[in-house]
């Protein structure tokens, strides 16, 4: 790398380092999918262990992969092989762990991912505390301090909705499924993995190795690409592409349940990039403004460039973080509030085009790449000036005392409903594209005409 391309690295390296895009995706999901027929009206089905699925589908699942593989080597613009050594073979003479093993690292996911049998219930109905998993149970990673997830256990044949299946798995994909899995990883998997060093950020963190699949800047201006190659480096289309041919798959060979749950995951990362934060490089600053930075940081000047670097992570966080508060609030005292009807509203969906494999970077990314200046504008405008205009102050560290919600409620309520009605957009576009990707799924799998 340069050294114009490691300043630039600099920049993506903290605004990364925490930021989960939507906090928990599942409480989005619930109003997203709750009023939509197929999800609605789609009948429970039986809960069947991953290691079932595999053993029953072995041979479609060995050719799904390779086709797969032939499509990213085709079809992406940045796509390290995969080793062959980790092709997916049927082998039906193995143990149910050693195919777990090798579906996950065909898949090149984290081989000790939980993928656990579970549900996070709609926060609006009642926790039962006897079905409670731990979050050791559900995730790798270690549980933070201002967690919001609560985790129900599901059993063996059990019948659940796939209302509730989609929306968990949602969220599923910041359990752990993708980090560490660089060259320069602390992991072993990392290093038989083929992906190289990690694209941008710091490889000794974790949340950090997780953000190349979890964010794509499809749309920056082709000096900042030039300047930084690294930028085209983020898999969150392969993963997209992954896990709805695995629903496909699930649903067609009657495998309801990991039909819904391979669409949730791949419902994952669409999601994320519908947040500005997660599709642009810097949203709200100009090619020439991060350019300028640049120079003069690596003029020896770096205090504009250090203080932008925290101001994108705190406008980041503080938008995530109130956005989580909002829905965890309206769910808990079953509220319907403007945010709420924007995630279910329908009558956008068809204003987009339907789903296709370029559906998420050229229509979801695109959007949120698009609505980066005004969303920053209004962030600065509404927020207080201290979470998000001060360089002096670390959002991210200081993130599990602060109550949003309370501290909007001490300031201007024309400037709460500027910052809502923003919210409300994003999480509309949110709503509209998880359907849309869905809709596209299940005709895939054969569950629509
Ligand atoms: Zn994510």
């Amino acid at each position: 790398m340069t050294r114009f391309a490691l300043t630039l690295a600099g920049l993506l390296s903290l605004c990364s380092s925490a930021a989960l895009a939507w906090g928990n995706h599942s409480f989005a999901a619930y109003r997203a999918f709750e009023r939509m027929p197929e999800v609605a009206n789609a009948a429970p089905v039986p809960v069947q262990s991953l290691e079932a699925f595999l053993k029953a589908e072995e041979k479609a699942i060995e050719a799904l992969l390779k086709e797969q593989e032939a499509w990213a080597s085709a079809n992406l613009e940045y796509y390290p092989a995969r080793p062959a050594v980790l092709a997916f073979v049927a082998n039906p003479a193995r143990s149910d762990e050693a195919r777990r093993l090798a579906f996950l690292m065909a898949l090149r996911v984290a081989p000790n991912s939980k993928l656990a049998l579970y549900v996070q219930p709609d926060p609006q109905i009642p926790f039962n505390e006897a079905r409670a998993l731990p979050h050791s149970a559900v995730n790798t990673l270690p549980e933070p301090a201002d967690s919001t997830h609560r985790f129900a256990k599901l059993a063996l044949g059990e019948s659940v909705t796939p209302l509730e299946i989609v929306a968990s798995a949602s969220d599923e994909p910041d359990y752990g499924l993708d980090i560490n899995l660089w060259g320069d990883s602390p992991s072993d998997w990392g290093k038989v993995y083929g992906f190289g060093p990690l694209s941008f950020g710091n490889p000794a963190v974790n949340f950090a190795t997780q953000s190349p699949f979890h964010m794509g800047f499809f749309h920056e201006s082709r000096v900042i690409y030039l300047a930084a190659p690294f930028l085209k480096k983020t898999f969150p289309l392969w993963r997209v592409h992954q896990y709805t041919g695995l629903a496909a798959l699930a649903w067609r060979s009657g495998h309801p349940y990991w039909g819904w749950r391979f669409a949730g995951l791949a419902l994952h990362y669409v999601q994320d990039l519908t947040q500005p934060y997660h599709a642009s490089v810097s949203p709200g600053d100009g090619t020439l403004k991060l350019i300028g930075t640049n120079l003069l940081a690596m003029a020896g000047m770096p205090r504009m460039k250090n203080e932008l670097v925290v101001l994108l992570s705190n406008r980041h966080l503080a938008l995530e973080k109130y956005q989580r508060q909002l829905l965890r609030h309206a769910a808990l005292t079953k509220q319907s509030t403007a945010i709420e009807e924007a995630l279910r509203n329908g009558q956008r969906d068809a204003s987009y085009p339907a789903w296709s494999e370029r559906y998420t970077r050229d229509v979801v990314a695109r959007e949120a790449h698009d609505y980066g200046v005004e969303l920053s504008d209004t962030l600065m405008a509404t927020l207080p000036p201290r979470f998000v205009s001060d360089p002096a102050f670390d959002f991210g560290v200081k993130e599990a005392q602060i109550d949003i919600l309370a501290e909007l409620g001490k300031q201007d309520p024309t400037q709460r409903a500027q910052l809502d009605a923003a919210i409300a957009k994003l999480l509309g576009h949110f709503g509209a594209h998880s359907r849309n990707v869905l809709r596209g799924a299940l005709q895939a799998g054969g569950l629509r005409p």
